[in-house]
């Protein structure tokens, strides 16, 4: 098998999805990841079956996958407000489905934010949001769709941005086998984890083994940090233009675990076309690594 890496980048699909396969493939990229619906609101746009079997067939013919979708930011399962968890736990079912019509195996989305609140009342809303929208979309879980939980930067407050919230979360949900994990490297970076330097990766890695199972890991959102470590604050940069720089990067996409992995970027970029050079040069530094 082909050592080389799986990236992919986070492409629009304002002009219907088997627009953004092609889209994709012209960048050279491997794998992608598309919002679910509108990320800053929650309208979905109507996908007929035409548009679905054209962009499965697409997908196909340029090999691409796997597949990601991403909620929108505007769901939170933590939130104090029942309407806003209400609409969250709708979207995750809604979103699940359609993970499942587009042959998507991963939704990730952010646990979610606690507000003025307990964040032990945060978590415990997530666990009970999670397991009713899972159970609300049970058949598509059946046929194999995953949530992933992403990693948080911790800014404001947001849970989930540690292994040991992250476990908690796992330890009581029901859905369990529905769950796993999305890493941003941007967010572990500035959330305190020491991602940059060999030692550090594996210390992380190892903790997440024990307490989350590395099984459960299934995407890398590489990005760099416009802040440093541990000051909790999320502001992606382009590679090797931020805090974890070329060679904390270079680390990242070495690493035997992570670099077996859909590779996902989500760096500020001037144009969609920005992201071939930005996953050319990830290729290089994972060559480099070596
Ligand atoms: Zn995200
Ligand atoms: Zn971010």
């Amino acid at each position: 098998m082909s050592d080389d890496i799986r990236v992919g980048a986070h492409i629009s699909t304002a002009r219907g999805f088997p627009r953004a396969a092609t889209r994709t493939a012209e960048l050279g990229l491997d794998c992608v990841q598309h919002f679910t619906r509108n990320p800053r609101g929650g309208a979905q746009r109507t996908l007929d079956e035409r548009e679905v079997t054209a962009h499965r067939r697409r997908m196909e013919e340029l090999q691409i996958g796997p597949l990601v979708m991403h909620t929108p930011y505007t769901v939170n399962l933590a939130s104090h407000r029942a309407e806003t968890v209400e609409f969250s736990r709708r979207v995750v079912a809604e979103d699940l489905q359609r993970c499942h019509l587009l042959g998507a195996p991963y939704l990730v989305i952010h646990p979610g934010a606690c507000g003025k609140s307990r964040v032990e009342d945060g978590i415990s809303r997530i666990v009970a949001g999670l397991d009713r929208a899972v159970d609300d979309a049970k058949d598509t879980v059946g046929a194999g769709v995953r949530v992933l939980l992403e990693f948080m930067s911790g800014q404001g407050s947001e849970i989930g941005s540690t292994i040991e919230e992250m476990a908690e979360i796992l330890g009581r949900i029901e859905c369990r086998d529905a769950v796993g994990f999305c890493l941003d490297t941007c967010h572990c970076f500035a959330r305190g984890y020491e991602v940059h330097t060999e030692d550090g990766l594996e210390k992380f890695l190892r903790r997440f083994d024990q307490k989350l199972s590395l099984s459960r890991l299934k995407v890398v959102h590489v990005n760099d940090s416009e802040f440093g470590l541990g000051t909790r604050r999320d502001r992606h940069a382009p590679l090797g233009r931020g805090e974890l720089g070329s060679a904390g990067l270079r680390n990242i996409v070495s690493n035997p675990v992570l670099r077996r992995l859909p590779l996902i970027l989500e760096v500020p970029v001037e144009d969609q076309e920005d992201y071939a050079d930005e996953a050319e040069l990830l290729r290089c530094l994972s060559v480099e690594g070596k």
